[in-house]
């Protein structure tokens, strides 16, 4: 029998295709069942779906909502029958239509974008040349520098198109963040589908939002099954890279697993080693003075053991929402300090299984895990950027403070603190406590199930928000109230975001060093070239971090088309080297500059991670996803001197 894709479906009876639908995601499993069967009359205007990435249900009433499972389950029911077959090749008009449907009307070149991203047949990013082809026998080598999510990514497109190249790593293993960040509860806060390469997706992630040991399974397995994995030298760590202007190479200097120096070769660089992987602890006095065990939660130490001890957790960022309520039940007493409060933006599912039946169909039904990811990505895509822009001459507050940045942002602002006080509906102190005093978005917004407030409302824990003073052998003496005595000390206090590449030595022409050139302000061309550096790559370098849309990953898999277009324009020469105009780099950061001035994020007295110490935004990227796709194609050869 030929196969269709459909044998689990074949075998399913009535029940279990209704309940099954019943639990799923309905917008994009209607999508997948129009695509499958070409029946594009399925998807009714009636249920036509809201966009907005808050609306519940896609904005589908009760009514609606069971009319458009019984289409579905009834329309499954006929596969399963042998009733409707599905079509082999959707025709471009329907597919167009399908889309459509989940991501709304759109230009031509938006089609071309999403649909690259949907990655329905194999792999669109992948390079359509060999280097074979363009230099057969020309000596070519690529450095790679880390192997987590980026690194992994340029490392296979390069084996794809048959480009020698080595990636180096400082770890024992890849996975780079989701190797070294283990704390309790890490989790991604971005949903699994999402969170995954377009080419190389799941359709058996087990929750919405993978935790961390699933991400890591997922990128070893892809090191595995990529062949990547043989290219890598772990715990080898690169200390210095110079180019060599004569021979028009770079010089990378390795400190090796015996802690030997080695100087290779390579035409290429690309640094994939990420924003967040240097723990930035705080400058408290007395900091080392901490007798007890004190860690940053990047650098979680297993061997202590948290039941019935006195904790202090320092931060309420990403990692500090997900630790305290995953120790909470451990500990004898906790508490929290918080310098500013998190905005949380509800998730009800961040820690939940995907319900047996959407498993089961995400599986049994050909291309809904696809679907199912578009519709994800094209919420996340515009995601809440609307709701993060600013309005520089919006001020609402008579007393001129900016609690929100924009008429949009303060309906935002209104909604998260709903959020936040229905579920503290009688404790005002602390309820004061929790509401930001600045405007949503203006830093990284957390994704939260309610269990944020639930740890911090228990009996056995404080959260405290006097200042820190100093940190004593025995505790921590904070503002007005003394010392405060902890057995244990985590550190929650994120990275140092803001020092690119750190602690890595880059010199380029002239012997510049590229740490010191930028002088803790780091720019690059589109995030990726710097004038002065040939042929020198950097994914996830300056400015293309993302704060309310879309996923890093997207980002990391534009850079790695653009950089192989550049591979491949030097391997067809005659030019050795590509550097990018100085002037072209500049008009760059100033368009950058201008947009994130528009965003929450921008205002000058917002205060965050994606801000260095210049008070520039030196992470954010303040357009869509689709003007980096753009502007990412290919490089232009305008953009760059070539010798
Ligand atoms: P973070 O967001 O930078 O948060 C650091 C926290 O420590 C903030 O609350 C900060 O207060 C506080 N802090 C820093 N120095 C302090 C000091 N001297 N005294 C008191 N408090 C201090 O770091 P993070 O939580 O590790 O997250 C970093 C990034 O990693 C996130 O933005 C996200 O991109 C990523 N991440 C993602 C996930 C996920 O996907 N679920 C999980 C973890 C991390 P202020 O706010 O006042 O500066």
């Amino acid at each position: 029998m030929r196969d269709d894709g459909l044998t689990a479906l074949r075998k399913a009876d009535d029940e279990k295709i209704r309940q099954s639908v019943a639990v799923a995601d309905v917008p994009s499993l209607l999508a997948a069942l129009a695509a499958l069967t070409g029946d594009v009359s399925l998807l009714r205007p009636e249920f036509a779906p809201d966009r907005a990435p808050m609306a519940v249900d896609a904005g589908l009433d009760a009514e609606r909502l069971a009319l458009a499972r019984d289409v579905a389950a009834r329309t499954l029911l006929r596969l399963r029958d042998g009733e409707i077959e599905p079509v082999a090749d959707l025709d471009p008009a329907r597919l167009r239509a399908v889309m459509r449907y989940l991501a709304g009307e759109g230009s031509d070149e938006q089609a071309e974008f999403l649909a690259e991203e949907l990655a329905l047949s194999g792999d669109p990013g992948a390079p359509d040349w060999r280097k074979d082809d363009l230099a057969p026998g020309v000596d070519f080598r690529v450095l790679v520098i880390g192997a987590g999510m980026s690194g992994l990514l340029a490392a296979h497109r390069l084996r794809q198109a048959g480009v020698d190249h080595v990636v180096i790593e400082k770890n024992e293993d890849v996975g780079g963040t989701w190797l070294e960040n283990r704390y309790p509860g890490c989790r991604v806060d971005v949903p699994s589908h999402l969170y995954s390469y377009s080419f190389a997706a799941r359709s058996d992630w087990p929750d919405h939002y993978s935790d961390r040991d699933t991400l890591l399974e997922y990128w070893r397995d892809f090191a595995d099954s990529s062949g990547v994995r043989s290219s890598i030298r772990f715990r080898t760590e690169v200390t210095e890279a110079a180019f060599d202007e004569e021979a028009g190479v770079w010089d990378v200097r390795l400190r090796t697993a015996d802690g030997a120096a080695e100087t290779v070769r390579a035409n290429v660089v690309i640094s994939a080693v990420g924003q967040l992987n240097r723990p930035a602890l705080p400058a408290i006095e007395g900091r080392d003075s901490f007798a007890g065990p004190a860690f940053h939660s990047a650098r979680w130490d297993d061997s202590v053991d948290l039941r019935g001890k006195r904790v202090a957790v320092v931060g309420t960022g990403a990692s500090a929402l997900q630790i305290v309520p995953s120790i909470v039940d451990a500990v004898g007493s906790m508490a929290v300090f918080q310098r500013s409060a998190p905005w949380l933006a509800p998730a009800p599912t961040l820690t939940e299984p995907f319900p047996e039946g959407m498993s089961w169909l995400l599986d049994a039904v050909p291309g809904y895990a696809k679907w199912y990811r578009f519709w994800l990505f094209n919420q996340y895509a515009e995601g809440l950027l609307r709701y993060a822009r600013r309005d520089p001459d919006w001020r609402p507050d008579a007393s001129g403070a900016p609690r929100a940045a924009s008429a949009a942002n303060e309906e935002l602002r209104a909604r998260l603190t709903g959020y936040l006080c229905a579920q503290i509906p009688d404790d005002p102190q602390l309820r004061a406590k929790v509401i930001p005093d600045y405007p949503p978005a203006s830093k990284r917004m957390l994704r939260d199930n309610g269990a944020w407030i639930a740890a911090l409302r228990r009996p056995h824990v404080e959260l405290v928000t006097e200042p820190i003073e100093r940190i004593t052998p025995t505790g921590i003496a904070v503002a007005g109230r003394g010392e405060m005595p902890f057995d244990v000390i985590v550190y929650a206090t994120g990275f140092q975001a803001g020092d690119f590449l750190a602690p890595m030595k880059i010199i380029g022409r002239g012997g510049v060093d590229l740490r010191a050139r930028w002088d803790g302000d780091a720019t690059a061309y589109l995030g990726m070239t710097v004038p002065g550096f040939p042929n020198l790559f950097l994914m996830y370098g300056p400015n293309t971090n993302i704060v309310v849309n879309g996923s890093v990953i997207f980002f990391s898999e534009c850079s790695a088309r653009y950089i192989l277009e550049a591979v491949k324009t030097l391997l067809k020469g005659p030019h050795k080297t590509m550097e990018v105009r100085p002037d072209v780099c500049a008009r760059f950061v100033d368009e950058v500059d201008a947009g994130n001035a528009l965003m929450a994020w921008g205002a000058p007295e917002a205060r965050s991670w994606y801000k260095n110490r210049h008070g520039r935004v030196s992470q954010n990227w303040p357009f869509s996803l689709l003007e980096y796709w753009r502007r990412t194609r290919e490089p232009n050869p305008a953009d760059f001197v070539f010798d």
